[in-house]
């Protein structure tokens, strides 16, 4: 099996791994980033980005993650196609897998894998995704302004995310499987309080109804069989996130979640030459703009342990 050395290994290609690939390069730390299963990462399944700073018109998510890749590789970031597979942190240098078939060996590693948002697993969910569908109220809810949309899910992000709709849609319909919700209280409370949030207990979707965008939902009462259509413009999915750090496992602090857990205020790791940074070490934020900023902190921590220790 081949095996390369380097000083810098960055895994995966959303925000916060460009934006460390960037600091990196220009710190002359020769990064090597290979991009996972997904290259650009979440933003390629969004349309307009309107809220990242620096684009007064907007910009479509994949053409921005084009530009991210392009300022890497311009600063000299080597970045390549290529899933990491398995992980050996026992000591440095540290050793990844890419695809089963070439084996890295870095000295500091900056993990940036992201994570994916969960999904009903419905037919017309995936073929209106873009259309009307979203996992992201706050990167999509502004296109909504006015209308009547759906929310299902029934945990904090849901709530926090109907009260967010709340404000630009004229009603927000949210579905909730059982007769309770997971969120905190004082989210539910906020949630009951909201006169335009209509919530409906032990209800499932059947389905988002639509030709090419969405246009109606079909949801059904798990109590009395019975369904409803209910006219909607947007349809929002706030049922958790997964993030990607399965490779991890065993190697990494992480909470019950797979969230990746990072001293406070930095990205370092339990391992020392370790870091992480973007949406697999944070489930509150998950905003393009915050995983950047932590890919750069990343990435300056990185610098510091390999200077700390003569190798850049
Ligand atoms: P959670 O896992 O907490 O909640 C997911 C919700 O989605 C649950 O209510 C669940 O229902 C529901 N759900 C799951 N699958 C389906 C399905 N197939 N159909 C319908 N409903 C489904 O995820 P969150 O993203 O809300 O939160 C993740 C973590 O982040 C939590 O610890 C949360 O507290 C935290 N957080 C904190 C925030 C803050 O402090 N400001 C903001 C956002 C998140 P059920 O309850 O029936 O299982």
């Amino acid at each position: 099996m081949e095996i390369e050395k380097i000083h810098c290994l960055i895994i995966g290609s959303g925000p916060a791994g460009y934006t460390a690939a960037i600091y990196a390069a220009r710190a002359n730390m020769k990064p090597v980033l290979y991009q996972g299963i997904q290259p650009g990462g979440q933003l390629t399944i969004t349309t307009e980005v309107e809220n990242y700073p620096g684009y007064p018109d907007g910009i479509q998510g994949p053409e921005m993650m084009v530009h991210f890749e392009k300022q890497a590789a311009r600063m000299g970031a080597d970045i390549r196609f290529g899933l990491a597979t398995k992980v050996d942190f026992s000591a440095p240098p540290f050793k990844v897998w890419i695809d089963e078939e070439k084996l890295v060996e870095a000295d500091s590693i900056i993990i940036a894998t992201g994570a994916s948002a969960k999904w009903l697993g419905l037919e017309s969910e995936q073929r209106l995704n873009g259309f009307g569908v979203s996992a992201c109220a706050v990167c999509d809810g502004f296109f909504f302004r006015g209308k009547e949309v759906a929310i299902v899910g029934a945990g904090d992000t849901a709530a926090e995310e109907a009260l967010y709709l709340s404000k630009l849609c004229t009603t927000v319909h949210m579905f909730i499987r059982r007769g309770e919700m997971r969120a905190s209280k004082v989210m539910q409370e906020r949630v009951q309080r909201t006169p335009n949030i209509k919530v409906y207990w032990n209800t499932n979707t059947d389905e988002i109804l639509g030709e090419s965008k969405v246009e109606a939902v079909r949801v059904k009462n798990t109590k009395t069989g019975e369904l409803q259509t209910i006219p909607i413009s947007g349809f929002f999915v706030a049922i958790g996130h997964q993030p990607n750090s399965d490779i991890f496992k065993g190697w990494l602090d992480m909470d019950e979640a797979g969230y990746l857990k990072t001293v406070p205020g930095t990205s370092k790791t339990n391992i020392e030459g370790v870091f992480a940074s973007g949406d697999v070490q944070d489930k509150i934020y998950r905003q393009a703009v915050t995983a950047a900023g932590s890919g750069c902190m990343a990435a300056l921590d990185a610098e510091r342990y390999l200077s700390a220790k003569g190798l850049v």
